[in-house]
């Protein structure tokens, strides 16, 4: 079986890439099984910028083909922000929750509440390096309302959807969310690996 790192250290996506992959012949190791202590600072100024910080690291220090995304909220009342901050937009460390709530306080009483996710993934190898995108469209709702998924899915109401992403099963946050676009146009690549 080919085998690919994944230049994360989350838990949540690890699951989601899995899932998204799970039909390819291919085992996804976490870069920490590997390397316990390995951390990449995300400096960059773009989703790709940093999602190749991070595999280019993880595929020189392991030898292995290397996979990592990269995800933005951009909300537009707030001119695109957090943006690529979503991760920490409470504050270095904050919790998922932290995150939420600064949200919802931030956008109090606006009306426009349209927002998007963009997914930028790469794929890193000594024989490529590929970059695509996955994006979805939706709203902010005022209160969380869901339990599944993580990040800001209690939040995010897809344009394309009746319910957050928090009240989805797997397979319907993945029909259409922006990891899984961008996956899918990661495929083909990931196949063709040596
Ligand atoms: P990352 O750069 O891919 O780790 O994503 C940055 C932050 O965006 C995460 O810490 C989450 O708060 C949020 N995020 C990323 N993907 C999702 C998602 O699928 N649903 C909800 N929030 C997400």
């Amino acid at each position: 079986m080919k085998r690919i790192v994944l230049a994360s250290g989350n838990p949540d996506k690890l699951s989601e890439l899995r899932y998204l992959l799970r039909d390819l012949e291919i085992e996804i190791i976490p870069v920490r099984d590997l390397i316990p202590e390995w951390s990449v600072e995300e400096t960059g100024s773009s989703l790709e910028e940093n999602a190749f910080l991070k595999a280019r690291d993880a595929a020189e220090k392991t030898s292995l083909p290397a996979i990592a995304d990269d995800t933005g909220l951009f909300v537009d009342v707030l001119g695109g922000a957090p943006g690529i901050y979503a991760a920490r937009f409470a504050g270095i460390d904050c919790s998922y929750d932290n995150n939420i709530k600064k949200l919802l306080r931030t956008m109090l009483c606006e009306e426009n509440r349209k927002a998007a996710f963009i997914t930028s993934a790469v794929l890193v190898s000594p024989e490529v390096e590929l970059s695509v995108l996955g994006e979805i469209t939706g709203t902010i709702i005022e209160e969380p309302d869901g339990e599944d998924g993580f990040g800001y899915d209690p939040i995010f109401l897809p344009d394309e959807l009746d319910r957050t992403f928090a009240r989805c099963s797997a397979e319907e946050k993945h029909r259409i969310s922006h990891r899984a676009r961008a996956m899918r146009k990661l495929r083909e690549r990931l196949l063709k690996l040596r």
